[in-house]
């Protein structure tokens, strides 16, 4: 069934293609300077409609290729304009890197919506870290600073010299070669290395994810930038050949008066 709007109260009936899908809303009421999409035939305000001049080339391929007959004088809405960019930056990416991935697929979707990729990834993590998680990263910071291998020599030499002292008037509790103090140091590097290789694996899972992230933003700002250049390009085109009219108009004006 066609979606376009029967002329109920209106001056200009809808004559787009209507080749979109059918749950798309029923129009809005018209207001004034309203018009049609070319694509999906609605009736919209004149704010929500691109005219044919200002969408690029490329873009405008695609849009006659699905709606045949887009040319001069025909608009077409934000939604529709926001799926056929994406099928364009789609195609580009495929065309020069081949299958696309899971990120990248992220970021074309955040094109097409217009949804911000860019998150706070550490806040995040940190709200989501359990018990267990949290005193792992306090054992392996601990044990990776200065006051802790001082205060752990520090130990060893009182515990050494407790043992060996003359000073003392009693048996030593550990005497030499301190088969205690060697069961103690293989107990706690035995608890430490697992406790310090969690700590690492949930930072390399953190990396990872910070990576996915960078990637992800500066994927989506580098097809941002490239898409503001070509319309950029296109915009100066455009104003250019309207200057040439212009001139050439003045001058046949000119050749008018002269004679
Ligand atoms: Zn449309």
């Amino acid at each position: 069934m066609p979606l376009r709007r029967r002329a109920t109260g209106w001056a200009r009936p809808c004559k787009g293609p209507s080749v979109r899908d059918e749950t798309q809303s029923a129009p809005a009421d018209p207001l004034p300077g309203a018009g049609c999409c070319h694509v999906c035939g609605r009736a919209l305000p004149a704010t929500e409609l691109q005219p044919f001049l200002s969408v690029r080339p490329g873009l405008s391929a695609l849009i006659e290729a699905e709606a045949p007959g887009w040319a001069e004088g025909g608009r077409i809405c934000r939604a529709d304009i926001a799926r056929f960019r994406r099928l364009y930056v789609e195609r580009m990416l495929e065309d020069e890197r081949g299958e696309l991935g899971t990120l990248d697929r992220a970021v074309l979707d955040s094109l097409e919506t217009g949804r911000t990729l860019s998150r706070h990834l550490d806040a995040d993590l940190a709200e989501r870290l359990t018990l267990g998680e949290r005193m792992a990263d306090a054992v392996a910071r601990l044990g990776g600073s200065w006051p802790f291998i001082s205060g752990f020599l520090g130990l060893l030499v009182l515990w050494i010299g407790l043992n060996v002292s003359a000073l003392l008037h009693r048996p030593p509790f550990d005497p030499y070669p301190f088969i205690l103090l060697n069961l103690l140091l293989s107990c706690i590097a035995a608890l430490q290395a697992p406790i310090i290789m969690m700590s690492q694996r949930r930072q390399e899972t953190q990396d990872r994810l910070r990576g996915e992230n960078d990637y992800r933003v500066n994927l989506k700002a580098e097809l941002e930038i490239r898409q503001l250049h070509e319309k950029i390009d296109h915009q100066l085109a455009h104003q250019w050949q309207r200057l040439v009219e212009m001139q050439q108009i003045q001058i046949e004006l000119l050749e008018e008066r002269r004679r």
